[in-house]
């Protein structure tokens, strides 16, 4: 395999498919001189085999070879040679990886320029003053790049002489001047590394090219990869290509062009360019650049070339391109070429105009997949008008959107000032239920502490509203903060970005969030592809949200949580009545007068959903969290005293506390202490779909049971909620006649024992829904509230992890423990149905696991469902033996053992696609263990009574953790 390949090299397929090879920037000057047959400067590319074999094992020996040969050729070709006195050929040198990188070596020009060559170039252009210029120039640039010489010392000169000439413009410096520079530019060289400037250009080469290779690892490049996921091991591609000049007169010039607007989407080109300049210095801001419209004035001709080539390239490449030329001496050069970068509006505006447009023909299909989540995203949040804002500090990007308002430190002092009519901005060290009033009346959330799934992460997503969580750097002291010395107060201007994740003070302008018209067409188009495939719901604990999740296209709700209805101020005390009761008879009408306003509750959400199936999840947390802070208490007790009222609250916590909530009394061993709990709150719920159903609406409810472990359990947990929907169906059977309640019964998976167990637990199942957060937290042993802080950092910066497991779901351990759940609850319950609605369930790649896992729905955030619809037809376009196997009855366990197969994870990269598999391995596990194990139906008599269950619970000091 030769390691250098000329831009007019005959490869086998077309070149552009080469990036692995040649780089993205090689690759495409080869596409453009080889396939489109464009006036591009002659060159080559050194292979990304090269940087690999220097990465490995040094220079590589055959390298000097091929480069020499590559170098005869272009010179040969050009009619000139490098670092001829007479007539000198030069060239820059471009570095080019797979990915367009910054952080990558800067390229170089005017290589092959010494004190001998640039009097060739002088006499050849007859022409001093741009000669020494370009001299300067790249002594400067091969200092700086190449050698490493610190950049200001060039300039510090350069600026001094310009102030001694007594002139203000680069251009007006004299030759004389020049060529003192030059001399003064070496010295400065030679002090730094302690040798002569070379002048051998195959030395000034040679150079040049180690140092891009090298480049690969540098600091910047190398984080750059971390953050964006390419992997270390790809190395970069080497052009060398023969220089052509901008900067030789006013009939020259150089610029960067789109073939249509990048910012827009619209169908009209957008560029910049410059008369007589060089490079860098369009993009560089130095002089205002002037745009197609002026050139087209200026040169009609080329101009009108320019466009032929725009027009071409959008056809080859069927989409925008973004390109770089030169004109010299009146000759358009192309010298770059990529599919060029958009806003989310301008991607959504072409991928639809491009299905009907004859010369590019993309169909729906491609749309489709075009579009990326984040384009989608885009489109939906508020976000900064501009970019450069100095960050204040960094956090978490817990949700997205940008928001701006004044600082309040208490959720109580937000939701005055809201009242008031201040836009707010919550700052907490990390929020609970109890701050909730004040999250709803903020603009936007910071926290100094918690995680993706904190509760202020979860509940700002829920919501839509804009939340950086985890900055660490903010320090929270009463009424201010502090990063580093900035300190902001109370009333303070604050702008946050929550889908970056960072901090600026003041106010920053905003851009709305409202999106383009194309934006339902592509989403209609996903909807079209996932048909009958995957599902997509919506989280959603109250009507207003389930209304808004429907309006953006959920298709039922996967997950209400009934706890966010506890906790109103009018139902925490009677929650705490509940918890406090001392008989029956107390506890009883505790949960009569829950059970009123749980059902408006239910009945608005089920209104919201009429005809789409709604999934209530029963009351789920740890009971002490409707208890007051014990720490807090203990404060209270000793400073101000405790009301008899306070006291007995303070006993009851204490009670309840313990020292792993996240392990302890909570989900359905909540019902089990408390069992008369589930019982209300299905009779509450059934009373509401009675209701709605008696008013000739149809409502579908799915009742799932929280944290289910073992089979008895739910065995126990669904007998009580049969009772209770048997009760309320026997008193509605006598008032409504015929009403038809469509009821399931079935469970979360959230431990690694209920997905081990699956087909044990789907004997007493309907459905299975997968809460990819706790399973996850369970799995790895990461607490959700507190391992995102200080562990998650490191643990990816050092690469033990690849990926944060709670924004993207873990697909070699969850991932498995989901398969493995699905495919084993069919064993046992052909019929189950299966979904997802952990935070996962509004993430892309995640949301590609599951359905490969053949889950029937994902639910997510209502905000988060457009992207969830796209990403779900995305998903379902990529694995296409899903999609057959659900279609032939029957195969479906095989099915998801083909997709657990086929799914090798392809490294990092989300674009990475996954091959579809060849053979179903089709071995069935047969459902015979199921007769074996007789459900425990019979529990429910021999419960112990909750109250002394409670006595007995330890009553630990210490402090409260947990959400
Ligand atoms: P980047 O990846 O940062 O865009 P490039 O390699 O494209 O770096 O080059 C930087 C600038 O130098 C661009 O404006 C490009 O047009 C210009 N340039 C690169 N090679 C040549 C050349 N052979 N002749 C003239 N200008 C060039
Ligand atoms: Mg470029
Ligand atoms: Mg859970």
């Amino acid at each position: 395999m030769p390691l250098v390949y000329d831009f007019s090299h005959k490869h086998r397929r077309p070149p552009m498919e080469y990036k692995d090879l040649l780089g993205g920037k090689g690759a495409n000057l080869a596409e453009m001189t080889s396939v489109l047959r464009l006036p591009v400067p002659p060159g080559f590319t050194i292979s990304t085999d090269a940087c690999r074999l220097y990465m490995h094992g040094g220079w590589p020996k055959a390298l000097d070879k091929e480069i020499a040969g590559a170098r005869a050729r272009l010179e040969k070709a050009m009619g000139k040679k490098l670092g001829d006195p007479r007539n000198p050929l030069l060239v820059s040198v471009r570095s080019g990886a797979k990915f367009s990188m910054p952080g990558m070596m800067d390229t170089v020009l005017n290589l092959g320029l010494n004190d001998k060559s640039v009097e060739g170039l002088a006499a050849q252009t007859a022409n001093d003053r741009f000669a020494y210029d370009s001299y300067r120039r790249f002594v400067a640039m091969y200092g700086r790049i190449v050698l490493e010489v610190p950049g200001e010392e060039f300039d510090e000169r350069f600026d001094a002489a310009k102030a001694a000439a007594g002139v203000t413009s680069d251009a007006q410096i004299p030759v004389e001047l020049l060529k003192k520079l030059v001399e003064d530019y070496k010295a400065i060289v030679k002090k730094h590394t302690g040798k002569a400037f070379p002048q051998d250009p195959t030395a000034q080469l040679l150079g040049a090219v180690e140092a891009v290779f090298k480049s690969w690892n540098g600091p910047r490049a190398f984080a750059y990869r971390d953050r964006e996921r390419i992997p270390h091991d790809l190395g970069t591609a080497v052009n060398v290509q023969a220089m052509v000049f901008g900067n030789r007169d006013d009939n020259s010039g150089t610029g960067v062009g789109f073939t249509r607007d990048p910012a827009s989407g619209e169908n009209k080109p957008y560029g910049d360019y410059l008369i007589n300049a060089q490079g860098e210095d369009v993009v560089a801001g130095i002089r205002n650049t002037e745009d197609l419209d002026a050139l087209k004035q200026q040169f009609p001709k080329l101009h009108k070339e320019l466009m032929g080539i725009f027009a071409r390239l959008e056809k080859h490449y069927r989409d925008m391109c973004d390109t770089e030329f030169t004109i010299e001496q009146g000759k358009l050069w192309m010298l770059q070429t990529r599919v060029g970068k958009r806003t989310g509006r301008a991607a959504l505006r072409m991928a639809v105009e491009m299905t009907k447009e004859s010369a590019i023909k993309l169909s729906h299909t491609e749309a489709v997949q075009r579009i990326t989540e984040d384009q989608l995203s885009q489109v939906l949040h508020p976000q900064f008008a501009s970019s450069g804002q100095t960050v204040l500090a960094k956090g978490l990007a817990a949700s997205p959107g940008a928001a701006v308002g004044r600082v309040y430190f208490t959720a109580d002092d937000a939701a005055a000032a809201a009242e008031r009519g201040e836009s707010v901005i919550l700052v907490r060290s990390e929020t609970s239920p109890e701050d909730v009033h004040g999250m709803l009346a903020a603009e936007g959330i910071l926290t100094a502490r918690g995680g993706l799934v904190s509760h202020a992460a979860v509940v700002a997503r829920g919501w839509g509203k804009p939340a950086v969580v985890g900055a660490e750097q903010v320090r929270i002291s009463g009424n201010q903060f502090n990063v580093g010395d900035v300190t902001v107060r109370e009333g303070d201007w604050l702008s946050l970005d929550g889908t970056a994740g960072v901090v600026v003070t003041g106010q920053v302008a905003l851009v709305s969030g409202k999106p383009p018209k194309e934006f339902e067409v592509i989403l209609g188009w996903a909807d079209t592809i996932r048909k009958g495939h995957l599902k997509v719901r919506a989280n959603a604990d109250n009507g207003p949200d389930a209304t808004n999740a429907r309006e953006m296209g959920a298709e039922g709700i996967g997950l209400c949580r009934t706890e966010h209805m506890f906790l109103g101020e009018d139902r925490l005390p009677v929650v705490r009545k509940m918890i406090l009761a001392s008989t029956p008879e107390e506890e009883e009408a505790a949960l009569e007068g829950l059970l009123s306003v749980q059902r408006e509750d239910f009945l608005e959400i089920l209104t919201a959903m009429d005809g789409l199936p709604v999934t209530i999840r029963l009351l789920d947390p740890p009971l002490h969290e409707f208890l007051p802070s014990t720490h807090e208490m203990a404060v209270k007790e000793a400073t101000t005293g405790l009301t008899d009222a306070e006291k007995e609250l303070f006993e009851a916590a204490k009670l309840w506390e313990e020292a792993n909530p996240m392990l302890g009394t909570r989900g359905v061993r909540l019902g089990v202490v408390k069992p008369g709990l589930y019982a209300m709150q299905v009779r509450a719920l059934m009373e509401a779909a009675e209701q709605l159903a008696s008013t000739g609406g149809h409502p579908i409810v799915e009742i799932m049971i929280p944290l289910t472990v073992t089979r008895e359990e739910l065995g126990l947990a669904r007998s009580w909620v049969e009772g209770a929907v048997a009760s309320v169906k026997a008193k509605a059977a006598k008032k409504v006649k015929g009403a038809k309640l469509d009821v399931l019964i079935g469970t979360m998976i959230e431990t690694p024992r209920a997905a081990l167990v699956a087909d044990q637990i789907a004997e007493e199942a309907q459905f299975f829904s997968f809460g990819t957060n706790d399973l996850t937290q369970m799995t790895f042993g990461f607490s959700r509230d507190d391992i995102e802080g200080r562990i998650m950092g490191p643990y990816l910066e050092q690469g033990l992890l690849k990926r944060n497991p709670f924004e993207v779901v873990d697909y070699d351990g969850v991932g498995a423990l989901v398969r493995m759940g699905v495919a084993k609850g069919h064993e046992t319950n052909p019929n189950l149905k299966t979904g997802v609605c952990g935070e996962h369930g509004g993430d892309p790649e995640s949301i590609d696991t599951f359905y490969a896992a053949g889950v029937d729905y994902v639910s997510c955030s209502p905000f988060r469902v457009p992207v969830a619809r796209l990403a779900a037809a995305q998903a379902v376009l990529a694995h296409p033996e899903v999609g057959k196997a659900k279609k032939a009855p029957g195969k479906r366990v095989a099915a998801k053992k083909m997709a657990k197969k086929t799914a090798k994870r392809a490294p990092a990269k989300k674009t990475a696609k996954r091959a579809p598999a060849k053979k179903a391995p089709a071995k069935r596990a047969p459902a015979k263990k199921t007769a074996k194990r007789a459900p425990a139906k019979k529990a429910p008599a021999k419960r112990a009574p909750a109250k002394k269950t409670a006595k007995r619970a330890p009553a630990r000091k210490t402090a409260r953790r947990g959400r």
